[in-house]
């Protein structure tokens, strides 16, 4: 494959929206995606600007993949494996190429660990879920279970308060790590805690209906939320040498550079908080960054210079005027 002036690896939300962005600025660009965004695991996406009835996440990338398309973008189904700085620019390389480009845009995102749970994975997305910003909406009023032992799953309990009165902590047998003022709010505010390891996540089809315990006690439930953690995929920008924050994130600035030349990322493989309608502004962000530096770029190595010499050979340059006997040539 040519080299092409941006790849954007990820065709997630902060992807597909960085694709909009650039195949408009006319940039050659090529977005290389191995299909897993997060996206697809939300089937009613309800705090997206635009869809008042909420929207599937999968028909949220199939539009933003057609409207990229529309604007020349082209895709590719890759994963990739591993990257390298290549003269000016980055050479990737996938299981089934390489794939050259002058800036690299990593949307590659992150995987939220789900509780190990027996039947927990099917109900992801619909009673099972790892954000109360995208999904505490939709619980008000049900009980709900909170998985896991740690400082944020406390104050994830206690901030799901605000959508319903029945909330529980349940550590699934986990060594708790919450400090003694978290303990103290348990207490206070009088949440259920459940100490022991979880044997069953009982559900109808997709709807978890409740949950088993080891010592044989079983609560009746409506939805899971977990805090187990996130797993950042930052493989490639480390691979490329770019800063990793504290947190495991890509560190970035206000445009979304990170701290390699021609090297962005945008989406929630950066600091972002990991939502579709933030991951979508990066996205653009980030596209507009990368369009204004290759420009940029090109003024100072006379790129576009030659780029115009091509068009005033070969193309119409100046208006029709209709100004009797002021002729272009004339003016100039
Ligand atoms: C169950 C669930 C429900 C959610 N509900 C909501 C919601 O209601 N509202 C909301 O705002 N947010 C929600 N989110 C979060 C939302 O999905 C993310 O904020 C959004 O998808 C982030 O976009 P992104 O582009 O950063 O990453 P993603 O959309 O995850 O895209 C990353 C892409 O990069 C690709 N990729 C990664 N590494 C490579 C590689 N090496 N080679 C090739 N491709 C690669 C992946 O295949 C993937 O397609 C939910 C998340 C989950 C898990």
């Amino acid at each position: 494959m040519k080299k092409r002036e941006v790849i954007v690896l990820g065709g997630g939300i902060a992807g597909l929206s960085a694709a909009i962005y650039l195949g408009r600025a006319q940039r050659d660009t090529v977005v290389v995606d191995s299909g897993h965004s997060m996206a697809k695991w939300e089937p009613r996406v309800e705090n997206y600007l635009g869809f008042p009835e909420g929207v599937d996440g999968n028909d949220l990338l199939k539009f933003g993949r057609e409207q990229a398309k529309r604007h020349g973008v082209e895709f590719v189904s890759d994963e990739i494996q591993g990257a390298r700085g290549e003269g000016e620019g980055f050479r990737l390389t996938g299981k089934n190429g390489h794939y050259d480009c002058r800036s690299l845009l990593l949307a590659t995102g992150i995987y939220h660990i789900p509780p190990e749970i027996p039947g927990v994975r099917e109900c992801l997305g619909h009673s099972m879920f790892f954000c109360k910003d995208c999904d505490g909406f939709r619980v008000r009023g049900q009980a709900i279970a909170i998985v896991g032992a740690n400082n944020e799953t406390v104050e994830y309990a206690l901030g799901m308060l605000h959508y319903s009165p029945c909330v529980m902590v349940a550590t699934n047998g986990e060594r708790i790590t919450w400090d003694d003022e978290h303990g103290r709010w348990l207490k206070e505010y009088e949440l259920p805690v459940y100490f022991t390891r979880i044997t069953d996540c009982l559900r109808d089809g997709c709807q978890v209906t409740g949950l088993t315990f080891a010592d044989g006690t079983e609560v009746k439930i409506d939805n899971i939320f977990t805090t187990r953690g996130d797993i950042f995929h930052t493989e490639i920008a480390e691979e490329l040498g770019a800063r990793i924050d504290r947190d495991g994130q890509i560190e970035i600035d206000h445009c979304m550079r990170t701290s390699v030349p021609r090297l962005y990322a945008a989406g929630c493989v950066t600091p972002a908080n990991c939502q579709m309608i933030i991951a979508a502004g990066q996205g653009a962000a980030a596209a507009q960054a990368i369009n204004r530096d290759l420009f940029e770029e090109s003024l100072a190595t006379h790129g576009l210079r030659r780029f115009r010499e091509e068009q005033l050979k070969e193309e119409k340059t100046e208006p029709d005027e209709r100004r009797a006997g002021a002729s272009a040539a004339s003016k100039k």
